[in-house]
């Protein structure tokens, strides 16, 4: 079986700077906190550019820890696209405020100026922004929206970090971005692992104290928080894998191009002009996609579907009003996603182009 993302590929290419790093933790024993987080943290402000990167345990945590920080509460409403994983509008739901599902745009599959506009009423405070599959959405209009309309603009940057618009990164752009360090994202742990970063000193230094039970002081608790920490064996193996990031996505925009230019161009993802994306995903649009899954993986090709459902037609969403969201729910039915990282073996994704144009419908 071709691997769908080659993790031990990529260990193998580190092994020894991550093994070193994972060695140095455990013998200073400060697997909390500490310098490896600490140092970790600062390169990844560096990274993005923006002057507060915060740790967080997960990339939904960082999520929950956006809204906690920006005052989301029970009876306000929070604008978030349906095509996306559920942590984006479950943390909306968790903390008691009401997600509004957002159709998507069939150009990026991310939401838009145009799909947002007639889902603002007086009770909306901000909006999640996902930036899907990698490509960020238009961020610098979303931004001004968000700011004629007194709304705040998160960006869920789980499956973007590294990306670009116009040369500026993901997660630099909005009043509080969030991604997530889950193995298979562009930056991955060995474990669970997400962060939050912001330009705005005081919602940095609320988060800080809401990811730490809210304390302000030893065992002096102002605030209800979480335990929402991103551990320092794990900051320590991120560390070394940030050094390679941007060589991994220009691997990746390579491979992406290698299909781009294999595959008809009627199911080929578009990134838009001047935007980079960080390719979480490799994903095409298939007529006949249970057919074509059935016959990759006859032949020892996997695949995965992101996402099969839209979140408003979710079971744990059932208690809100139900909406149609035409674009989500033709993308649902068509979405399909190829094996992509970039250790992705030439000659393997030979052999996936040649299996998928003998059975594709686009
Ligand atoms: C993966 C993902 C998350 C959640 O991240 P975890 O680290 O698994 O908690 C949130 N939003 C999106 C869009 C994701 O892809």
């Amino acid at each position: 079986m071709i691997p769908f993302i080659d993790l031990k590929a990529q260990y193998r290419a580190y092994k020894n700077e991550i093994d070193k790093a994972i060695s140095e933790v455990i013998d200073s024993s400060s697997f909390i906190g500490g310098r490896a987080l600490n140092d970790f943290e600062e390169n990844l402000a560096k990274y993005v550019n923006v002057k507060h990167a915060i740790g967080a345990s997960s990339g939904t945590s960082a999520l929950l820890l956006a809204l906690m920080a920006l005052g989301i509460k029970k009876g306000d409403e929070v604008i978030v696209p349906s095509f996306t994983f559920i942590a984006t509008a479950e943390m909306v739901s968790l903390i008691g405020a009401t997600p509004v599902f957002a159709d998507i745009s069939l150009d990026d599959y991310n939401i838009c100026v145009d799909s947002i506009k007639h889902l603002i009423t007086p009770k909306t405070k901000a909006i999640i922004a996902v930036s899907i599959f990698g490509q960020m959405p238009d961020l610098f209009a979303l931004a001004k929206f968000c700011k004629d309309k007194h709304i705040f603009l998160i960006e869920d940057g789980a499956q973007s970090f590294g990306a670009e618009a116009n040369g500026v990164k993901s997660c630099s752009i909005c009043d509080i971005s969030t991604t997530s360090f889950f193995p298979s994202k562009p930056l991955g742990a060995y474990g669970d692992g997400g962060a939050i970063f912001t330009n705005d000193d005081n919602l940095a230094n609320l988060i800080r104290i809401y990811l730490n039970h809210g304390q302000i002081e030893r065992y002096k608790h102002k605030f209800i928080g979480i335990n929402g920490r991103l551990d320092s064996l794990q900051a320590a193996i991120l560390g070394v894998k940030l050094k390679y990031l941007d060589s991994e996505i220009k691997m990746r925009n390579e491979i992406a191009k290698i299909y781009d230019e294999n595959l008809p161009k009627s199911c080929i993802p578009r990134v838009k002009s001047g935007f980079k994306s960080a390719y979480a995903q490799y994903s095409i649009r298939v007529k006949n996609r249970a057919s074509v899954i059935d016959y990759l993986n006859k032949c020892g090709i996997p695949t995965a579907i992101h996402y099969p459902l839209g979140l408003h037609a979710q079971e744990a969403f059932s208690d809100l009003a139900r909406v149609s969201l035409k674009n989500t729910e033709i993308l649902t039915n068509e979405i399909l996603s190829l094996p992509m990282s970039a250790f992705l073996a030439q000659n393997h994704q030979r052999e996936i182009i040649s299996v998928l144009n003998k059975i594709i419908e686009g």
